[in-house]
């Protein structure tokens, strides 16, 4: 039998950034939240042995399990989709602070021109200069709006880091120093100005100093640990959810969280949203959780899979173009160099966002008229501490096991470097997502199926900033550079990049998104859904800190909805 809990005000499908944000503005202006969340109860006390790259950063212990859970892909309409059986391309959250809990902390606000993307480059490159099919608009939203909201993100997360001499107008410094620039990040920062490029210290939320932030929650000092990313902090010293936020909401005494519960479905009734049905994965018992507001802020997959089930929204068909839910997935694309040296570096010391960068290939930065490609990448050298088991830098040429291998792995595990971007990826109407037709998961629900391929764009985007690479490599003084291989099919195996979004994007109008600028869905105005998925392109950063700003900004719209109704734009 279903049991009916007591009504709330807000109940969040999700506990890590977007939930946990959303919880820390409600319940501080005072409205009673509920947070369900599928995996267990965590924090820094449960990390004193973490430092087991085996168990965390290979067998992804922190992780979503995929037997219970997981997403069918297909590169095209033409094949059939299968199971992603082990975690690979990217890596899912799940527990307290999601994958807040093992990110890097590389904290990069997005650019004016990716919120304004098709008025941009309509004006400086004419219309159509990308060619049938590329599917790119604007938020309906600019930088100068989101502006605010980022300070925000950055005031919670104790940002550490310098003026990007590129970088849009910010009204206010970071809030802490930037982290310690070793001999490497110079080294890096010398070549680059040497080519003319603008360097700068690469924003980090693993913190320079202990730092208070504006809930007067305390983030530690970073460690230089190097067991960061994928791993969670024994030193409190990440900005993470459950050190961050969830203290803050938890004080108010008005926020609830419930673990091992995994919601299926949204309610609604009469064009509303009545709450949510969950089971409790520990007992299998099945309960309603009703609420005035819902919020979906279970990552961009688990958000769109969600209001695919439970029917709200029209879906994308990739044969009319039609329907909103689902449109605009985009992935990243990793282009890269690496450098072999004689030289030696302490490349297994690091932190998770310890890196220089630059932005004179992002963006709209330069000019694009001869290249056949619009955005880019920022490009960086980062130094995150290169754990034995995952890192074996070799030749191109040297074969991928035995004595060879083993030999140029060691050789070159200190004496090679690796200069990487973090490609934008724009979207194109065959990228989408949708529900899988045959495979459930452990509750009944269908699997949501990622379709996706690399497009002419991605290929030509990746040389470009590859070749860039390999040129600061070399006047870095590297003996050898191998530019990556260019660009084929997209492969769902090896990792890549957790920066997945769109699927529920944000638009001005209806019949272009799922949801407005405040991240409340078009067609049932006590739902919101916040997250990556609200992206309508992905940028040449990581995605957090505009994540992190549009949960501040759906709960501004969550605070204003409960007190007055209706739609908010
Ligand atoms: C290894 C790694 C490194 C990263 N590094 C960076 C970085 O340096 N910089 C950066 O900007 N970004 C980084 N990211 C991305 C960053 O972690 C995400 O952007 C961010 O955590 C997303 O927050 P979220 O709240 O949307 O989702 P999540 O953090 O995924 O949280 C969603 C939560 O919802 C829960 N949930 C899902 N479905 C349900 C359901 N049906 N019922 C109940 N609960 C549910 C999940 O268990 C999870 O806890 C990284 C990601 C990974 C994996
Ligand atoms: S590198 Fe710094 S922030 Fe990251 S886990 Fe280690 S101490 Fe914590």
């Amino acid at each position: 039998m279903v049991k009916t809990m007591p009504k709330v005000d807000v109940v969040t499908v999700g506990v890590g950034w977007t939930g946990g944000i959303v919880a820390a503005e409600c319940t501080k202006a005072g409205l009673k939240v509920v947070g369900l969340e599928r995996g267990k109860s965590r924090g820094t006390v449960n990390f004193a042995n973490v430092h087991d790259e085996y168990r965390y950063a290979i067998r992804y212990e922190l992780m979503q399990d995929l037997s219970k859970e997981t997403v069918t892909f297909r590169n095209n309409r033409r094949q059939k989709a299968l199971p992603m059986r082990q975690l690979g391309s990217f890596l899912l959250g799940e527990g307290l602070g999601g994958a807040g809990t093992h990110w890097n902390g590389q904290v990069f606000r997005f650019l004016p021109y990716d919120f304004e993307i098709k008025t941009m480059t309509d004006k400086k490159y004419g219309k159509n200069f990308l060619g049938p099919g590329y599917q790119f608009q604007d938020w309906g939203l600019n930088y100068d709006q989101m502006e605010p909201y980022f300070d925000k993100f950055e005031k919670t997360s104790g940002v550490s880091g310098e003026e990007n001499p590129l970088g849009p107008k910010r009204s206010d410094k970071y809030p802490n120093k930037p982290m310690k620039k070793t001999p490497l990040l110079q080294k890096f920062e010398k070549a680059s100005q040497k080519l003319g490029y603008h360097p700068y210290m690469m924003p980090s939320a693993n913190l320079s100093a202990p730092y208070k932030n504006i809930y007067g929650e305390t983030i530690n000092a970073c460690q230089y640990c190097g067991f960061c990313e994928r791993f969670g902090c024994e030193y409190g010293a990440k900005a993470t959810p459950e050190v961050a936020v969830i203290p803050a909401a938890l004080k108010t005494g008005k926020y609830e969280i419930r673990f091992d519960s995994n919601v299926v479905e949204v309610l609604t009734k009469g064009g509303k949203a009545t709450g949510v049905r969950y089971i409790d994965t520990v007992t299998g018992e099945e309960y309603i959780q009703p609420a005035d507001v819902v919020v979906l802020t279970s990552y961009m997959m688990n958000n769109a899979k969600l209001l695919m089930v439970s029917k709200i929204g029209t879906m994308y068909d990739p044969a009319t173009g039609r329907g909103t839910l689902g449109r605009n997935y985009c992935y990243q694309i990793m282009p890269g160099a690496t450098g072999f040296f004689d030289e030696q570096f302490n490349i297994f010391m690091g932190a998770g966002s310890l890196g220089e960068c630059l932005d004179d290939f992002n963006g709209d930065n330069f000019d694009h008229s001869k290249l056949g490609f619009i955005h880019g990448a920022n490009i960086a050298l980062t130094q995150l501490g290169l754990r034995p088991i995952g890192n074996n830098p070799t030749h191109i040429d040297t074969p991928i096991w035995g004595a060879a291998f083993k030999k140029d792995s060691i050789t070159n595990y200190t004496r090679s470097l690796s200069v990487g971007g973090q490609g934008a990826s724009i979207p194109y109407k065959e990228n989408f997502l949708t529900l899988d037709t045959r495979y459930k998961d452990v509750y009944g629900v269908p699997l949501l199926q990622i379709n996706y391929d690399f497009t002419d764009q991605d290929k030509k985007l990746h040389k470009f900033i590859s070749a860039k690479c390999g040129d600061i490599l070399k006047e870095m003084g590297a003996k050898k550079v191998e530019v990556r291989a260019d660009l084929t099919n997209y492969n769902i195996v090896p990792y890549q990049s957790t920066h997945n979004t769109g699927g529920t994007v944000m638009s001005k109008a209806p019949e272009d998104g799922v949801v407005n600028n405040y991240l409340q869905h078009w067609d049932c105005e006590n739902l919101f859904a916040v997250g990556a998925g609200a992206f309508a392109n992905n940028s040449g950063y990581n995605p957090t800190d505009t994540v992190g700003a549009l949960s501040f900004r759906c709960a501004e719209g969550i605070i204003k909805y409960s007190k007055k109704g209706g739609s908010l734009v």
